[in-house]
């Protein structure tokens, strides 16, 4: 069994950043379970699936293989054996994940894949379920949040600085919007674990943050 390491959050509270700093500091592998979301979602989209007829988003999960390998350690998403990582962060792709993330059979789809990795290796693994469902004996729980304004301030920056155009309130309200999905949908709901270390990095800055978890890990 490797050491576990479970980060939960909402959209935009920084967990791949800072998930990914602290794999380099402690030497564990980062796995982005969002990617994997992602990946089937591209595999909806390619086949003209609507996210609404949850009928169709899970006859299609059936030919979908979703995998994960690493190069120069950093993680790649393969979708029937086609490496589909650099289109995994449009908002087509990540609204189209958020829609069909609440559907039973794509959960079901990426479970295994995510328990095999925890079992065989040494991970930080971030999600929205994984403390409370994908790894319950992590070792170490941790629930990142941040204020919506906060967290649509950094997406805003994070596209300002690529260039694209943007309104600060249309990204709150997308926020809000997926944080009500994740939250309440009926299967692994986004929320705290009973042991997980609730984290607010509103007022905190990225070192600090990875200290703080650093300093509840091995
Ligand atoms: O974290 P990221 O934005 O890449 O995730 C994309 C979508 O996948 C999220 O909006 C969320 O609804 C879903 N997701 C999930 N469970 C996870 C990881 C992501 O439902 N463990």
């Amino acid at each position: 069994m490797g050491y576990n390491v479970a980060v939960d959050g909402p959209a935009g509270a920084g967990k791949s950043t800072i998930a990914k700093l602290v794999a380099k500091e402690k030497g564990y592998i980062y796995v982005d379970t969002g990617a994997m979301y992602r990946g089937l979602a591209i595999h909806f989209l390619k086949k003209g699936v609507s996210p609404d007829d949850r009928k169709a988003v899970a006859d299609a999960c059936k030919d979908a293989e979703v995998t994960i390998g690493y190069e120069d350690g950093i993680q790649q998403v393969y979708l029937n054996g086609e490496n589909i990582t650099a289109m995994l962060r449009t908002e087509e792709v990540g609204n189209m994940a958020s829609k069909t993330s609440v559907i039973p059979e794509v959960r079901e789809k990426l479970l295994e894949l995510q328990r095999s990795l925890a079992a065989e290796k040494d991970v930080i693994m971030d999600g929205r379920d994984i403390g409370t469902n994908i790894l319950p004996g992590a070792d170490v729980k941790i629930y990142l949040t941040a204020s919506v304004m906060t967290r649509a301030k950094r997406r805003y920056d994070e596209l300002r600085a690529k260039g694209v155009k943007c309104d600060l309130d249309a990204i709150a309200r997308d926020i809000e919007e997926r944080d009500h999905r994740d939250m309440t949908r009926e299967i692994a709901p986004l929320k705290q674990a009973e042991d997980a270390v609730l984290i607010d990095s509103s007022n905190m800055t990225i070192p600090e943050v990875v200290e703080k978890i650093c300093s509840y890990c091995r």
